[in-house]
């Protein structure tokens, strides 16, 4: 683990993935260029540490984070550089820029895109080879498992350096080639793509999907994960099934209509407290807290069992 890191962009990503790092024991020094943003993440710090706490996750000393919009102040000494801030190219090539001026050549940058390529983005610097995706999965403080995405410009040290870094800090590092979308958000959007075609064609009710999608799918995948479930179903049970099922299984290219009709009459979900459902005074709320309880009670299960 670097025993100093620095996160860049304090938004939703920023101060889950700084106090995941501090548990461990490095000293993190949250960055953002707006004061707003750093109010905003001290008063999440509070929170997300508590959430940690919840979940027994192992705590080491002389961890600590510090925020700030002093750029030079959070870039002494450190090792690794977590990019954190909005998805726009242009954007991110800016902040490589800022960094590269004030960092030696062997400071490691890992952005957390969602998507951009890494190649694409490494062109822009002056030590390509220093660039890595490593994409956090949200709430980054809860959810123990990385999608580490060299670029075809990444050093291959490099890549070994951040799968170590990630176990230490007790994550389960994933390794994939460059790939729009990377595995997970692929693997999550095409499930969307079949729930929203059933819901679309009334074929289920919104209440009825999750529930046969947390239970059935959810719940199950979270112990063995879809290689092991064909193991476990059989093979040939899978070619008989999929022989028929793949040709059917919707395949559309576009966000369905209904849910761009929702965003024209402005339901975006909870920040617009309606959305696939409607909330009334105070529901967003509970909803929030219903999704955190039930995460820490199953990380804390899952993490409990081999
Ligand atoms: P966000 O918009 O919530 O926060 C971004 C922060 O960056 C803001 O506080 C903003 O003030 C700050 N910022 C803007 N310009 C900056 C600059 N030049 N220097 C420093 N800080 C600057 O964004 P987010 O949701 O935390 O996402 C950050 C990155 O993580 C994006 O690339 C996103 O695609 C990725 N990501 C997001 C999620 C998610 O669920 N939100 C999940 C995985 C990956």
């Amino acid at each position: 683990l670097p025993s100093i890191a620095t996160v860049i962009g304090s938004g939703t990503m920023g101060p889950g993935i700084a106090a995941t790092l501090a548990r461990a024991g490095a000293t993190v020094r949250l960055y953002d260029i707006s004061e707003d943003a750093i109010a905003r993440a001290e008063a999440a710090y509070g929170v997300v540490q508590g959430v940690l706490a919840a979940v027994d996750s192992p705590s080491a000393p002389g961890g600590s984070v510090s925020f700030g919009t002093d750029l030079d102040a959070a870039l002494e000494g450190t090792e690794l550089i977590i990019e954190a801030v909005p998805e726009k190219l242009e954007l991110k090539q800016k902040v490589f820029a800022d960094l590269e001026a004030r960092i030696g050549d062997e400071v490691i940058i890992a952005t957390n895109t969602s998507g951009i390529p890494i190649t694409t983005m490494a062109e822009s610097l002056r030590v390509p080879g220093r660039l890595i995706g490593m994409h956090w999965s949200n709430p980054p403080h809860l959810i123990p498992m990385i999608e580490i995405i060299p670029g075809q410009a990444t050093d291959e040290a490099l890549v070994g350096q951040l799968v170590d870094i990630v176990k230490a800090f007790n994550y389960v590092p994933v390794l994939e080639k460059e790939i729009p979308g990377f595995v997970e958000n692929r693997v999550l959007y095409a499930i969307l793509r079949e729930c929203m075609a059933l819901l679309e064609e009334g074929i289920v009710t919104p209440e009825g999907l999750d529930a046969c999608v947390k239970w059935g799918i959810g719940y199950k995948l979270s112990v063995i994960g879809p290689t092991r479930l064909l193991d476990m179903a059989g093979l040939d049970i899978y070619q008989a099934v999929s022989s028929y099922l793949n040709k059917d299984l919707d395949v559309s290219t576009d966000t369905p209509q209904f849910i761009k009709d929702k965003i024209a009459e402005g339901k975006l979900g909870f920040k617009s407290n309606g959305g696939m459902y409607e909330y009334g005074e105070g529901d967003v709320d509970a909803k929030r807290k219903e999704i955190v309880t039930g995460l820490i009670a199953a990380r804390k299960t899952l993490s409990s069992i081999p």
